[in-house]
């Protein structure tokens, strides 16, 4: 982090500047030119407000001169982090392909769908069993069966699962699951953050509706500084003026989040869209630009889902999907270098 102070700071400001700063378990490299003085800070100033400096009179600017993560930092931690979630690995140059209902509905749905999905080659199983819906009086899930139900098609199938936490008290009934999933909607939830970082079950961290890939790696940076480093990010569509879409897919997310941290990423083309007929063009766009999989809905009946079936594809075109992104897997991009 560097200060810059005003022309002519006055010297007790600065004394008491420097005495500040020095309490913040820093030390202090002073250039002091003919105009202008400039601080730099020696050490882990991850912990310190910038707001706080940019109080003192004297100040002109502030600049971190690195970002404020640490563990989700590809500065400190070069090579892909893989992710290994019940034998299927995510990140370091493969391909994960996650599909299922966007809700467990019944027994019948979510087993014909997991050995559907499984058939056509995907790697894991999706299925929401506690839905964060924006009215309340939408199907919320079947909660605690939903998650049963799941469990008995894993078993069937061998596919590991991904399904959402929404609160704490559902932890417990998480003990079998193979991945947390936590929605865009509570990706600013700390405490949450802070709770599920004490687990050891791969995370994935979904970003938030209208969230910067900073603010999505401070997320990451909260689970991961609690203890657990198995956390995969997952780009899902952020708002933007466009209304034609649900959310519009932030393609630069992939590399940008690649070159910013080491984890994996994801894209979540079902809920960029809103629209079924785009998910498969969406998903090779994903896989074309370097993510490290997708997640995608998939339903055998979508115009009767329980929720989401308008961007719900069904089984017959999530096959033709995974063949074609079989083709493109050969052609798609790396890590771009820094300049
Ligand atoms: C979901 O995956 O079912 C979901 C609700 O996603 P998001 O949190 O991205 O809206
Ligand atoms: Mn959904």
């Amino acid at each position: 982090m560097i200060i810059i102070l005003k022309e002519n700071a006055d010297s007790a400001q600065f004394e008491a500047l420097k005495k500040w700063l020095t309490g913040q378990n820093v030390s202090l490299h002073i250039s002091e030119g003919i105009q202008q003085t400039i601080i730099g800070l020696i050490g882990d100033t991850s912990h310190i407000d910038l707001d706080i400096i940019k109080q003192f009179d004297i100040v002109d600017d502030v600049k971190r001169i690195q970002e404020p993560f640490k563990n989700a930092n590809r500065k400190f931690h070069p090579l892909d982090t893989v992710v290994e979630a019940g034998g299927v690995k995510i990140g370091g140059g493969g391909f994960t392909v996650i599909a299922g209902p966007c809700s467990v509905e019944n027994e019948a749905q979510i087993t014909a769908i997991a050995e559907s999905v499984k058939k056509s080659g995907a790697n894991m199983l999706r299925g929401g069993a506690f839905k964060p819906r924006t009215s309340p009086y939408s199907f919320q899930g079947l909660r605690a069966e939903g998650l049963r139900l799941l469990l008995e098609a894993k078993k069937i199938t061998g596919l590991p699962i991904v399904t959402e936490l929404m609160d704490l008290s559902q932890l417990d009934l998480f003990a079998d699951v193979d991945v947390i999933q936590i929605g865009a909607r509570n990706m600013q939830n700390f405490e949450l953050l802070k709770q599920i970082g004490k687990c050891d079950k791969p995370i994935l961290l979904k970003r938030g509706l209208a969230n910067t890939y900073q603010e999505l790696l401070m997320s990451a940076e909260y689970i991961m500084a609690s203890g657990n480093k198995n956390v995969i990010l997952c780009e899902r569509g952020i708002r933007t003026f466009e209304t034609y879409t649900r959310n519009t897919l932030d393609i630069s997310a992939i590399p940008a989040l690649k070159t910013l941290s080491h984890l994996p990423v994801i894209v979540d083309p079902s809920h960029a869209a809103g629209i079924a007929r785009f998910v498969v063009p969406l998903s090779l766009a994903a896989a074309a630009a370097g993510a490290d999989g997708i997640i995608v809905e998939v339903h055998n009946n979508p115009s009767c889902a329980l929720c989401d079936g308008a961007q719900s594809i069904t089984p017959p075109v999530f096959d033709d999907l995974m063949e074609k992104i079989r083709h493109i897997l050969p052609f798609r991009c790396k890590l771009p270098q820094k300049d």
